[in-house]
């Protein structure tokens, strides 16, 4: 009998900036991880869809592109956004948070870890100190006011956070699951001593936990969150929080790890997930071969765990790995104080997937 191999439909969007270039090392680490497992295949379709696209098309993402990407079993994205391109009303152009809505991907899971000692600002951590996941709520809070209504008043602007109960329960169940998996400790961070939308926010945390009674819980507020990631990352294991704290303290979690370029990220509703690096298109150094590519390689390593099949698990678990070998004795790319460049990165990470089996 012919062994059948099981077939992914992956739809994949470079973007702008740096995104195709950090894509294309991504791509690569996932060819390798194709041919070493001999089990698992993987059907690519890429899109054009972003800021370039805008300016060629006059649409960042077509309705007709958009059914199409909805089709497949996973999205691999590279970065969306240019400074310069902008809509009317002065936003940048961001299909990938359109795609956050429309396919209802409500949980923004932000691993960060540290790899290397000299990755990290902080004095006395070395590989492996610094490991939690910042699980950002994606599709409500402070964010969802972008689409809101304007009151046409010259002098004044406002925006509304939203917290829904269903909203908060389903990702709140995504942290404790998660922490199921790790080291059982969720952190709820909030601003619960100022905002009532956030004193809600708790509450419904707290019913949520009442389900989890194997799983340690705390509240933080998201100042004292600040201070306590930049002295004691160490303490955390699993937070959870609104979505635009979620956006700044993953950046400033991504700064405790070596940077945006080691900042992997999977936005996973029910049945459908996007998969990038959590930094944007830094045109600053694009087309110029400086892009960090690890963040996307673990992306893609987020990606075949949550597709969930026996093979593409035991593929993540290659990837993951390879980065961790290959950057514990290896400078890397500049950002990380190295002199690779993105594709030689790239080229060690495939090449240690490959010596894996
Ligand atoms: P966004 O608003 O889309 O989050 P941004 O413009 O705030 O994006 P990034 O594009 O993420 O920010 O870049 C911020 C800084 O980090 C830039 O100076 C950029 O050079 C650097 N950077 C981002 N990604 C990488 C990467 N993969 N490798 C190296 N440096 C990176």
């Amino acid at each position: 009998m012919v062994n059948q191999r099981a077939l992914f439909h992956l739809g994949v969007v470079p973007g702008d900036g740096i995104g195709p270039e950090v894509i294309a090392e991504g791509l690569k680490v996932l060819k390798t991880v194709e041919q070493s497992l001999g089990t698992v295949s993987f059907s690519l379709r890429h899109f054009p869809v972003g800021a370039g696209e805008y300016l060629r098309s006059g649409e960042a993402l077509s309705d007709t592109r958009f059914s199409e990407l909805r089709k497949c079993d996973a999205i691999l994205l590279g970065a969306i956004g240019l400074p310069d391109v902008r809509l009317p009303d002065g936003t940048e152009i961001s299909p990938q948070l359109d795609l956050r809505e429309r396919l209802d991907l409500y949980c923004g899971l932000r691993p960060l870890r540290l790899f290397h000692r000299d990755h990290t600002p902080l004095k006395g951590y070395d590989a492996g100190d610094i490991d939690f996941v910042l699980i950002r709520e994606s599709t409500e809070g402070l964010f969802s006011s972008r689409r809101a209504e304007r009151a046409n008043d010259p002098d004044t602007a406002s925006d509304t956070m939203c917290i829904s109960r269903k909203g908060s329960e389903r990702v709140f169940r995504a942290a404790f699951e998660q922490a199921r998996r790790r080291r059982r400790l969720v952190t709820l961070v909030d601003k619960a001593n100022v905002l009532p939308s956030m004193a809600f926010f708790r509450r419904i945390f707290d019913q949520v936990a009442e389900d989890y009674p194997d799983v340690r819980t705390e509240h933080l507020y998201v100042d004292a969150a600040a201070l306590r990631l930049v002295r004691k990352p160490e303490s955390f294991d699993v937070i959870v929080t609104e979505n635009m704290f979620g956006d700044i303290l993953s950046d400033l979690g991504a700064g405790l790890v070596g940077g945006m370029g080691m900042a992997p990220s999977a936005d996973i509703g029910e049945g459908h997930a996007v998969f990038q690096p959590a930094h944007g298109s830094a045109p600053d150094i694009a087309g110029r071969g400086l892009a960090n590519p690890t963040a996307t390689i673990l992306s893609v390593a987020l990606m075949l765990e949550w597709l969930d099949h026996p093979e593409t698990v035991e593929g993540a678990r290659l990837i993951r790995r390879a980065v961790e070998e290959i950057l514990a004795h290896c400078p890397g790319t500049r950002d990380l104080g190295g002199k690779l460049s993105a594709c030689e990165l790239g080229d060690l990470i495939s090449r240690n997937v490959e010596g894996q089996r």
